[in-house]
């Protein structure tokens, strides 16, 4: 066993603890990592204050893991003692199901194992990134480029695969015009991926505060939901609308701005369920999809595509002491775009 130092959160919505933890051994298969920054997602404040239920506290939140492997077990192949890699939202799957074959890992019908709040095939609880070291079955494992810092690599781990997977999917690329709905961690990386994959970006935030930076991050255009006018202007305007915010929206307000065969894709994950009237759909053949994360060939294929295209996140490195207060910033909007943890604050 090997203790590590953690950020622990003792019960919902209470602050973080410094304590620590143990690993387990290595396995054949498994790989130790020196955490050096670990991203602070939203789903991580969804889960730390408990808002989609079944949380299993103590928790120890993080699933934007960059580091570099310390040791490596008997039988691992792929990579070797100082590599640079991440970890990002699961760390174990049956590997066996139609889904894991097709590089699906994250729809894996036994239950993917998350790297944090929930259990391992041997009913211990996992716990995630807000953490010096942490133990990963390689396969499970990602290669960072050389030509990307960790710190700006750990949120691809979350925020970029669940930008890039959807995007790829329902096919944004030239000739399509992609709307990207808020713009937050998942947000300002969609925004990248989507002109970089060639589609048209319209950005809708609720405030013009965030224009500038759009438009650098790739945007074409930028409109204010607050006004009402945006929603009149660009009816019927897209082929695909990801949605990033975390909290519910007027679902139908959005379907009206689908071309005919329009598709509105959800990633963001409030708790409470939503409503919308099925006339949105029918009346012009729309469809609503919902994505979490992406397979890990996927989310390497993402790493490298970002690192050729040079597609990195804004953040704001933080230390192990101010998480409390990066939670508050991020529940009020007020992150430019990503708090990443330097771990050895911790
Ligand atoms: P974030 O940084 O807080 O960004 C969310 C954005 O949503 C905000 O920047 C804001 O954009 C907008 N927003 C927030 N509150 C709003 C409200 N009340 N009404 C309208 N817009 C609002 O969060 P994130 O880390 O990007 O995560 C976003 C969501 O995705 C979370 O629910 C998270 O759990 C979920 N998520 C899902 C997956 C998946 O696999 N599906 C993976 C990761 C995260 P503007 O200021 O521009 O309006
Ligand atoms: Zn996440």
């Amino acid at each position: 066993m090997c203790q590590t130092k953690v950020l622990s959160a003792p019960s919902a919505k209470a602050k973080f603890e410094r304590t620590t933890i143990e690993r387990r051994d290595l396995r054949p298969q498994d790989i130790l990592i020196d955490i050096k920054y670990s991203g602070i997602c939203h789903s991580d404040i969804h889960s730390a204050y408990d808002e989609w239920g079944g949380g299993i506290f103590p928790m120890v939140p993080g699933h934007e893991i960059a580091g570099i492997v310390e040791a490596v077990g008997s039988e691992v192949s792929k990579f070797k003692v100082g590599d640079r890699v991440g970890v990002g939202c699961f760390v174990d799957s049956c590997g066996e199901c139609e889904y894991c074959l097709n590089g699906d890992e994250q729809y894996c019908t036994k239950g993917v194992v998350q790297t944090y709040n929930n259990l391992d095939y041997d009913g211990n609880p996992t716990y995630g990134g807000y953490s010096q070291k942490i133990v990963v079955k390689e396969g499970f494992v990602v290669r960072i480029p050389d030509s990307l810092g960790l710190d700006v690599a750990s949120p691809l781990l979350c925020a970029g695969i669940t930008t890039y997977s959807p995007l790829k999917h329902w096919n944004a690329g030239p000739g399509k015009k992609v709307a990207i709905v808020g713009m937050g961690g998942l947000g300002h990386m969609a925004i990248q991926y989507a002109h970089a994959l060639g589609a048209e970006v319209t950005v809708l935030s609720r405030s013009m505060d965030k224009k500038d930076e759009a438009l650098r991050f790739g945007a074409d255009h930028y409109y204010a939901t607050g006004d009402a006018e945006t929603f009149k202007t660009l009816a019927g305007r897209f082929d695909l609308i990801l949605n990033t915010v975390s909290a519910n929206l007027n679902v139908d307000a959005y379907l009206s701005l689908l071309r005919i065969d329009g598709t509105m894709v959800n990633v963001g994950a409030p708790a409470e369920p939503n409503q919308f009237s099925v006339f949105s759909l029918i009346m012009g053949r729309r469809s609503i999809a919902g994505s979490l994360v992406g397979g890990i060939a996927e989310t390497q294929e993402m790493l490298d595509f970002s690192a050729e295209h040079g597609v990195v996140p804004q953040i704001e490195v933080i230390s192990a002491d101010q998480v409390d207060e990066a939670y508050g910033r991020v529940l009020r909007s007020d992150v430019r775009y990503r708090f990443v943890i330097d771990v050895a604050t911790l």
